[in-house]
């Protein structure tokens, strides 16, 4: 098993491949997305975006993957697009985070006791990265759950999400399925939360409402203090 490289927050998450996740480019598709990225937005980030927040944390979401005009520009998970706006919200309220927007990976957010990464770690053409993108990242993730410590409870935000988080700990799907505020005791006694994803077309749908997601937060708070 490699060895993860760096482990400040905003750090890379692991060395899969052999490289710092900030050097990868396993993926051909994504990797040519990404010049395409840089050649069209000079000022954008356009890279694999790391995982952002406590380095210890008591909560670790896990989304999708960046977000072109979003995580993608900034260099910071769910920022500086309409995904971020609930969550951060959200996150502000229940006291992880020290703001309720995040802007820029230099606005001095600071996030306490959560942690923030995603599935992918590179912008996919229209938000929809492939199966075999998804297990190349996998690894990655795989490192970033097996660095945190054992009471970390895991919220997964989309049914992607949900799955590579599954995929990570060698879990098969069946016996986790995946539904809006459920939560899964997972064999290693850490507990796996599902949301819908916080994206533009779920929330602008109310498919997830700012009560339902808070409702969410609202069960794993609860959850934690349960032994
Ligand atoms: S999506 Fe993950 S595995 Fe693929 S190139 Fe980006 S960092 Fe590497």
């Amino acid at each position: 098993m490699p060895a993860i490289l760096a482990k400040n927050a905003g750090r890379d998450a692991g060395a899969t491949h052999n490289m710092p996740l900030s050097d990868c480019t396993a993926c051909p598709r994504l990797a040519t997305f990404l010049a395409e990225s840089r050649a069209r937005y000079p000022g954008y980030f356009c890279r694999p975006v790391p995982a952002f927040g406590d380095d210890h944390p008591r909560l670790l979401i896990v989304g999708l993957a960046p977000g072109l005009h979003g995580a993608n520009r900034t260099g910071r998970p769910f920022t500086g697009d309409h995904a971020g706006v609930l969550l951060y919200e959200t996150l502000h309220a229940f006291g992880y985070a020290s703001r309720p927007v995040s802007v820029a990976a230099d606005d001095g957010l600071i996030l306490s006791g959560c942690r923030i990464s995603n599935a992918v770690k590179c912008v996919p053409p229209e938000n929809k990265p492939e199966t075999g993108e998804i297990k190349r990242c996998n690894a990655y993730l795989k490192e970033e759950l097996a660095a945190l410590p054992d009471a970390t409870a895991i919220l997964a935000l989309g049914l992607v999400a949900h799955k590579a988080v599954l995929m990570a700990l060698g879990l098969k799907l069946s016996a986790y399925p995946f539904a809006h505020d459920a939560a899964h005791v997972l064999p290693d006694g850490r507990r796996l939360h599902d949301s819908y994803h916080c994206s533009r077309y779920n929330t602008q749908t109310r498919r997830l409402t700012a009560e339902m997601f808070r409702a969410v937060f609202q069960r794993i708070q609860e959850d934690s203090t349960c032994p």
